[in-house]
């Protein structure tokens, strides 16, 4: 059993099925608009066209680094409230701070443990 009252933890898990959902569409959203996937670009002769290309290209693969990384955060925050285990600082096992959670319901350590890394 999770230390929170059902009503809270419903809420948490909405906001981050919400969350996953933007991500998911981010996700999918920067992907189209990469330029290196794109062939009439690719194919154009135009000059700088290519550095664009690479920029960009550059640019889509650190942001979908990061949507993925908060996607598998969402995912892991959403296991944990499966099995009853939201809310417990990974570092100290303490319970995170309500208001943090809500804040960020994907946070792992509680902000004392947070201030240390
Ligand atoms: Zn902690």
């Amino acid at each position: 059993m999770s230390d929170f009252p059902t009503k809270t933890i419903k809420s948490i898990k909405r906001l981050l099925l919400r969350q996953q959902r933007e991500v998911e569409e981010n996700l999918k959203e920067i992907e189209e608009d990469d330029p290196a996937k794109s062939p009439a670009l690719a194919e154009s002769s135009e000059p700088g066209t290519d550095s664009y290309i690479a920029e960009t290209h550059t640019k889509t693969m650190v942001l979908g680094e990061q949507l993925k990384n908060a996607s598998k955060n969402i995912k892991n925050a959403l296991v944990k409230i499966r099995r009853g285990a939201y809310g417990k600082c990974e570092k100290c096992g303490k319970k995170i701070e309500l208001l943090r959670l809500l804040v960020m319901p994907t946070a792992k350590y509680c902000v004392s443990c947070s201030k240390k890394t």
